[in-house]
């Protein structure tokens, strides 16, 4: 499975202005490129490369790779659309590839810019062991907020499938961030800042009467967003690790569309706290396809309202936040507990479809593979 891994760049205040030069430089180039393509219909890589290569190296006095390069990333943009011109942002980003880019360590590159070769500390998150043998050709230089990131495409291997013998149902919510048909509670402690938050975001959305979950995802601060993803990763790596350890599969409310379905405040504000944790479910799902643990959604309806021992639904079961009791058989049970053994039962039931991670999660890694930006 390709995957897209962000690596943080440390450089100093000299190479910062170096590669800000040659960023600047490359998307001038690119411009230029643009503008011949558009006027001349020529959108080929190999043509405009034919037509433009001495001149941008006279002109622009970028290195060969690099002109190589600007004129694919050129190409490529008018390849999805040729319907108007195509202007390059001065801070757009910059593809590199193993001539011009050098990855050694997980710690240092050796990247090239205007003013020659500059050795640059870099890190990335800890989620995931990295291979740098499986580190794919190209990647991208991006500028995000002042600060300087590698977008690297990294080969992780798959296990094979398993044929799951038990099904583990996740139920995913606020009070307690998942809990599983099995019974373990993930709550994640030192979320409660991010909680108090939620419900101030909430109420401003209330007030507000719109509600975009990307908006909602941006309006937290990039220190609550990392602390949630770390507790993210954490919890999902354990539900994985669980379900590899015991055979299993795992089952999850399939919370696509669920906007669509569920209008009205009440069934928005229920919607917001299933969105909160959409997070958590993309990395279950992508740690449980590398771990060859399949992964079935399921309808997400009433899971919390249905008793899982006799199937008789009602609002009435649900008589507190955190007890469920079934006023036809009289079952009784944590109520996020219920709800995972329904998510998992209706896996049962359900004809297993065996489940990719999220193809494309922000419209910007564009053409990647299967991209998914890990770390930070
Ligand atoms: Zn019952």
């Amino acid at each position: 499975m390709l995957l897209t891994v962000k690596m943080k760049l440390h450089p100093t205040e000299d190479q910062h202005q170096k590669l800000l030069r040659t960023m600047e430089r490359f998307n001038e180039a690119c411009n230029y490129v643009s503008e011949f393509a558009w006027r001349n219909r020529i959108f080929n890589k190999v043509e405009l490369q034919k037509n433009l290569y001495y001149d941008i190296r006279g002109t622009f006095n970028l290195s060969s790779q690099m002109v190589v390069r600007l004129v694919g990333k050129v190409s490529e943009s008018y390849l999805a659309d040729r319907s108007c011109y195509h202007e390059f942002k001065p801070h757009g980003a910059v593809i590199y590839d193993q001539r011009i880019l050098t990855i050694k360590t997980l710690d240092t590159c050796s990247i090239l810019t205007l003013e020659g070769r500059e050795m640059v500390s870099m890190s990335y998150g800890r989620y995931q062991p990295l291979d740098l043998k499986r580190v794919k050709g190209q990647a991208d230089l991006a500028l995000i907020k002042n600060q300087f990131y590698l977008l690297i495409v990294v080969d992780v291997p798959e296990e094979p499938q398993i044929e799951p013998e038990e099904i583990i149902g996740v139920d995913l919510g606020i009070a307690n961030i998942a809990t599983t048909s099995t019974g373990e509670t993930f709550s994640g402690q030192k979320c409660t800042e991010s909680r108090k938050r939620y419900t101030r975001i909430k109420a401003d959305l209330q007030s507000v009467g719109t509600w975009d979950a990307k908006k909602h995802l941006k309006k937290l601060s990039g220190k609550e967003r990392r602390f949630k993803n770390d507790t993210n990763h954490c919890i999902s790596k354990q539900i994985v690790a669980e379900a590899k350890g015991t055979h299993s599969g795992i089952a999850l409310e399939d919370l696509t569309g669920i906007r669509d379905r569920t209008p009205g405040y009440k069934a928005l504000a229920a919607a917001i706290g299933k969105w909160a944790f959409y997070e958590i479910a993309m990395y279950i799902r992508y740690k449980a396809h590398m771990a060859g643990i399949p992964v079935y959604l399921v309808d997400p309806h009433y899971t919390s309202q249905q008793c899982s021992h006799c199937g008789y639904t009602s609002r009435e079961n649900r008589k507190t936040q955190s007890d469920f009791f079934c006023i036809k058989c009289g079952h009784t049970d944590n109520a996020d507990i219920n709800a995972a053994k329904n998510i998992a039962s209706r896996a049962d039931v359900n004809q297993p479809i065996a489940l990719r991670p999220e193809p494309k999660r922000s419209g910007r890694w564009k053409g990647k593979p299967t991209a998914l930006a890990v770390g930070s």
